[in-house]
């Protein structure tokens, strides 16, 4: 049972969606209270951003923070002794400390364009959350420059960060979505018709509509159909499992590849190893655990670089099958300016 109390300032609560009992409500992504009200590890804040290139882009990893997940709450289709197995073999131990990136990309020849791959979560997911646009700062960039938001799904862990209480933090920017995840997440009628956990629904439908509707109701969402080509060289492909409308986006240049994954897995050392173990977050957890084989295989086949948002940041890789699973090979760490 996941306990966390999330208040939702009033202010934000629009249209016959929310009714006053639903202001208080229990959260699905974050941990218990016991783990966020734990001392921080560390006393002052960490570097927050890791510039790459692929091919002609400039791809620059951006950390909204790490958030201690209750994984043995949260993993399903896996016993708990297979799940202390597999972080015992990693030397990690529940609450397992979970990286929430976001991804900034700067086109090749347009200087003006600057796109990023999911907002970060706001204030929504506690204290040790909520860093994105300090990082987006550090590396020289004002959120009203941002031109272009791709969302791979609508949990607020990646659409949060959209809003504060009073404003949108991207003013300038067009959020582009899939069209099934749009027209899901933003008719509350959808909430009572889909199956899980009611409370998070709730949870989910509601700050949805607060983070998210607000840009809709401006006309600044762009939705997509399926397999989009969105930019030159960017495009979105279909991922559906985790949610109705989950996208990857995939870039492309001078023979590099990034594929930004989004929600694909969010327990690397249980979901690398077993991509059959699924959370309690998926909307359909067999078609999110199918989807994950595929990825995980066409990653590991043709060796381009991914970029799954929940993997230890800067969360970019590769895979390599190994032992019916997948081994996660980081990117190496590169520092050489002179
Ligand atoms: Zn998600």
């Amino acid at each position: 049972m996941l306990r966390l109390q999330i208040k939702i300032c009033a202010r934000f609560l629009r249209g016959s969606l929310v009714a006053a009992s639903l202001i208080a409500v229990t959260s699905g992504f974050i941990p218990s209270v016991a783990a966020q009200t734990a001392a921080p590890k560390l006393a002052r804040s960490q570097a927050g951003f890791y510039r790459m290139t692929v091919g002609e882009f400039e791809v620059i990893a951006l950390s909204d923070g790490t958030v201690p997940l209750p994984v043995f709450d949260l993993l399903t289709n896996i016993k708990p002794a297979e799940i202390q197995k597999f972080l015992s073999d990693a030397y990690v131990k529940a609450p397992l400390d979970t990286s929430v990136n976001a991804y900034l990309i700067k086109p090749a020849g347009n200087a003006n364009k600057l796109i990023m791959v999911d907002a970060g979560s706001g204030e929504l997911y506690g204290p040790t959350l909520n860093k994105l646009v300090a990082n987006l700062k550090a590396v020289g960039y004002e959120p009203k420059q941002i031109t272009d938001i791709l969302l791979t799904h609508i949990h607020t862990d990646h659409s949060g960060g959209l809003m504060d209480e009073k404003r949108m933090i991207f003013a300038n920017a067009v959020v582009h979505v899939d069209k099934r995840e749009a027209d899901y997440w933003l008719n509350p009628a959808n909430r009572d018709t889909s199956k899980g956990d009611k409370e998070q629904l709730i949870r989910l439908f509601l700050e949805a509509a607060v983070k998210v509707k607000p840009y809709f109701d401006s006309g600044k969402v762009k939705t997509f159909v399926g397999d989009t080509q969105l930019f030159p060289g960017i495009r979105s492909i279909a991922t559906p499992g985790h949610t109705p409308g989950h996208s990857f986006y995939a870039l492309e240049s001078k023979g590099e590849k990034i594929v930004f994954f989004g929600d694909i897995m969010h327990v690397a050392e249980v979901q690398f190893p077993n991509p059959e173990v699924t959370i309690l977050f998926d909307s359909d957890s067999n078609v999110a655990a199918e989807q994950r084989k595929r990825a995980f295989a066409d990653a590991a086949r043709n060796g381009y670089l991914i970029a799954p948002a929940h993997v230890s940041f800067p969360g970019i890789g590769r895979l390599r099958a190994e032992g019916g699973g997948y081994r996660w090979i980081p990117i190496p760490y590169i520092n050489d300016t002179y």
